[in-house]
C-alpha cells in the first residue's frame, strides 16, 4: 500500500506510539487523582502542554487541550461570539476555510444576531491583506483565517493580517491544523491571538487537538464540569492522546527540515511527472507559497471519485480534495473559490505526502494516475 493522504490523517510515529501504551494500560490514573497514579498521569499531561507550547512559541499556561482541530476552531468562533451576542458583532473568515471555521461562521450569520464576510481569495488560493483591511468595520470584533489550506496547501499572510489586526485592537484566531509541525510557526511572530492544531495531522493520535489561547483574553468555556484544563475545558484529560501528542509535535520540530526537503522533492517529481505526461492535468493552487507537502490537480474529463477509487484498487491512498467532501458528490468549495468550474472542481484529486512516504513511490504513483485516467477517459 501507499499511503499519499496524509492531509487527511498521518500515522501515529512509532515514539509516540510507544509513549502512549502505557497510559492506556498500567499508568491509567486520572490526571485530577491525588495520589501518585494521577500525579503522574498530570505530570505526563503537563510535560506534553510544555513540549506542544514550544513548539509554536507559547508559554504552556496559553495552551488548552481539546477533542481536536474541529472542536478548538468551533470553540474560538461560537463563543468569542457568545461573549459579545448583545452588541452585533462582525465577523471576518475566508471562503476556504475548514467546515468546522465555515459552517460555524454559517450558523452565527443565519441566527440573525452576527454580521459575517467570507472574503474571497485569487486564483492560487490567497486571501488579500488589502481585502481584509477593507473588509474591517467599527464593529468587526474576530477574524478567523486559516493558516494553510488542507486541500491546495496555499499559505497564507499570515503575519501581514496579525500585524494589521492587533494595530486595530481585533482578536485574530487562525487554524494552523496543516501547517503545525510541518513548517515553522511562532504566535508571537504571528501576532495572533488564539490558533489550532491537531494532533493527527503531525504524526500524533487522533481525538487530541489544541488550541492557544494568548495569555489575558477571556474565552467562555465550550464544555462546563470540572475543573480540567484550568475550568476551559471540562471533562477527564485524554491522557493517553495528550501524551503521544507531545512526543509527536517535538519529533515532527526536530524532523522538520529533513522531512521539507523530501516532500519538496517528492512534490517537484510528482508535478513534473504528471503534467508532462498528462497535459490535460492542471495544478490547483500556489507554486510558491504552500505547504511542501500537499499537491492539488484538476484532470479534464474525469471524476476525482473514480480516479481515487481506480487508484485504490492499486493500493494508493489519495482523496478527492478533502475528506470532509468525500461521499458526497458536491464540489469542492475550495476549488470553487479558486474560480475552478463544477466540473474541474469533481475532476481533481489530492495528493499529500507525509514522513512515512519515500522518493520512490513517485513514480508508482504517476503511472497509476495516469493509468486510471486514461482508462477512464477510454470508457467515455
Ligand atoms: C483536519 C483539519 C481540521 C480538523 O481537525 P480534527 O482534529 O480532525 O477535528 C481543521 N482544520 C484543518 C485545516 C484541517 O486540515
Amino acid at each position: 500500500m501507499i499511503y499519499a493522504d496524509n492531509a487527511a490523517t498521518t500515522r501515529i510515529s512509532d515514539r509516540a506510539f510507544e509513549q502512549m501504551l502505557p497510559f492506556l494500560h498500567e499508568q491509567y490514573g486520572n490526571a485530577s487523582s491525588q495520589y501518585s497514579l494521577g500525579i503522574k498521569a498530570r505530570r505526563a499531561v503537563e510535560k506534553a502542554r510544555r513540549q506542544f507550547a514550544a513548539s509554536i512559541g507559547a508559554n504552556p499556561s496559553e495552551i488548552t487541550f481539546t477533542s481536536g482541530g474541529s472542536e478548538a476552531n468551533s470553540w474560538v468562533l461560537r463563543c468569542i461570539a457568545e461573549t459579545y451576542l448583545n452588541d452585533s458583532i462582525h465577523i471576518i473568515t475566508s471562503t476556504i476555510e475548514h467546515h468546522s471555521v465555515l459552517n460555524a461562521c454559517h450558523a452565527l450569520k443565519q441566527s440573525g444576531a452576527f454580521e459575517v464576510t467570507f472574503l474571497p481569495v485569487d486564483n492560487t488560493g490567497r486571501v488579500s491583506v488589502e481585502d481584509v483591511k477593507a473588509a474591517i468595520r467599527d464593529n468587526t470584533k474576530l477574524v478567523s483565517i486559516m493558516f494553510a489550506n488542507n486541500e491546495i496547501g496555499t499559505i497564507q499572510p499570515i503575519a501581514e493580517i496579525g500585524r494589521i489586526l492587533c494595530e486595530c485592537g481585533i482578536l485574530f484566531h487562525t487554524d494552523a491544523v496543516q501547517a503545525v509541525g510541518h513548517i515553522p510557526v511562532s504566535v508571537s511572530d504571528l501576532q495572533v491571538d488564539f490558533l489550532t492544531a491537531s494532533a493527527h495531522k503531525f504524526n500524533g493520535p487522533k481525538g487530541v487537538g489544541m488550541l492557544y489561547k494568548r495569555s489575558g483574553l477571556e474565552l467562555p468555556p465550550l464544555i462546563f464540569g470540572g475543573e480540567q484544563e484550568r475550568g476551559l475545558r471540562a471533562g477527564t484529560e485524554n491522557v493517553a492522546g495528550i501524551v503521544a501528542a507531545g512526543y509527536a509535535i517535538e519529533e515532527s520540530i526536530a524532523k522538520m527540515d529533513e522531512s521539507t526537503q523530501k516532500l519538496t522533492e517528492m512534490v517537484y517529481l510528482t508535478v513534473k511527472g504528471i503534467l508532462t505526461r498528462l497535459p490535460a492535468a492542471r495544478l490547483n493552487g500556489d507554486f510558491e507559497n504552500r505547504l511542501p507537502g500537499i499537491i492539488n490537480f484538476s484532470f479534464d474529463g474525469a471524476s476525482g471519485g473514480s480516479l481515487m477509487h481506480l487508484l485504490d484498487l492499486k493500493g494508493i491512498c489519495v482523496s478527492t480534495s478533502s475528506a470532509c467532501n468525500s461521499g458526497q458528490d458536491t464540489p469542492s468549495h475550495v476549488l470553487l473559490a479558486l474560480g475552478l468550474t463544477e466540473e474541474q472542481a469533481k475532476s481533481a484529486i489530492r495528493i499529500s505526502y507525509g514522513r512515512y512516504n519515500t522518493v520512490d513511490q513517485v513514480e508508482a504513483i504517476i503511472s497509476a494516475v495516469c493509468e486510471a485516467y486514461e482508462k477512464i477517459l477510454s470508457h467515455h
